[in-house]
């Protein structure tokens, strides 16, 4: 019997090195990125729908109110993306439960998208080789490659181009969560702003964070966090750089915004570490919910 549906877990990211080149003509910009895949998941599953009933799609969990339902989904577009390139009528159920923050820059949406390829892939048992549902992914979203790749990777041209990094041991985070998320454009936008009339070099990787990740030490990757976006994030959520203070304040190893933000992302020690800088945080009065998670995590896959 084939199956009538199927579930794929997708993890969310934060970028422990984001360096962001020049505006380019076309409107992007070039990077140099380190993706890390957390074990913050969420879980997309695609179910047959009768014929001619086309695609659907519902949403559970985790800032829900806020993630469209139509066809400006991810997920949805991943999916139509799919059935246009093979020429099948999409008649399908997608239903997300997110526990990824939305419009956090931890990538849910890429994530949701990742599953939902993954998901209609197997449902349709199609087979796609790797290289075809990457550049599917990438025709989605820039971070939507990774979210099919997980792990730690670095991550150039606009993030689509991903190459696996050699890293060991377990890293331990904690997420300071904000009440309404920001948008990655915006966050350019400002981003250009404010280095308008200056030279911006092209994107560079650094040593020490390659060094950080070889060695899985979190000491020498707390003081390797890097992220070219956060004084934009902080122009435009000024609260941010004092949340950023909070986390060192708890003993963290290192902070960072995460992507384009506002979620922010503290490095601890050990679990126990994590779990100490997560009580001190919420109870500093400036952050209202955090999470916590460990990775490298495993990019989308069937559950
Ligand atoms: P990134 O870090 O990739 O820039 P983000 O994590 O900041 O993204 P997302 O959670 O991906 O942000 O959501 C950004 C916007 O995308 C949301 O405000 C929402 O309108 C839209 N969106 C489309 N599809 C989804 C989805 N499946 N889940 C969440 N948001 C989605």
């Amino acid at each position: 019997m084939p199956a009538t549906e199927v579930t794929v877990r997708v993890p969310g990211k934060v970028n422990l090195q984001l360096s962001v080149g020049p505006r380019r003509e076309d409107g992007f910009h070039d990077i140099a990125t380190v993706f890390h895949a957390v074990a913050l998941h969420d879980d997309v599953t695609v179910a047959v729908a009768p014929i001619g009933s086309g695609i659907s799609l519902t949403c559970e969990g985790e800032g829900q109110g806020d993630v469209p339902l139509d066809s400006t989904n991810l997920a949805w577009q991943a999916v139509q993306l799919l059935a246009d390139s093979v020429g099948i009528q999409a008649n399908v159920q997608i239903r997300i439960h997110k526990h990824i923050p939305v419009a956090g820059g931890m990538a849910g949406g890429s994530a949701d998208a990742a599953g939902a390829l993954l998901a209609s892939d197997a449902l349709w048992n199609l087979g796609t080789p790797k290289n075809v549902l990457h550049d599917l992914a990438a025709a989605i979203g820039s971070d939507v490659p990774f979210a099919l790749h997980g792990g730690t990777a670095i991550g150039s041209g606009r993030g689509e181009r991903i190459t696996p990094v050699l890293a060991s041991g377990t890293f331990h985070w904690v997420f300071a969560l904000a009440p309404e998320g920001l948008s990655t454009a915006a966050v350019y936008a400002e981003c250009d702003r404010l280095r308008e009339g200056r030279h911006v070099p092209d994107p560079y990787m650094s040593d020490m964070m390659m060094q950080a990740l070889r060695a899985g030490d979190p000491v020498l990757l707390g003081k390797s966090l890097h992220n070219d976006l956060q004084q934009a994030a902080f122009s435009l959520r000024p609260i941010l750089g004092r949340v950023l203070e909070a986390g060192e304040e708890a003993g963290a190893l290192g902070g960072i915004v995460s992507g384009s933000g506002p979620t922010c992302a503290f490095l601890a020690r050990d679990a126990e570490h994590a779990l100490d800088i997560a009580v001190h945080l919420t109870s500093s009065g400036i952050v209202r919910s955090v999470k916590r998670s460990s990775g490298p995590a495993p990019g989308a896959r069937i559950i």
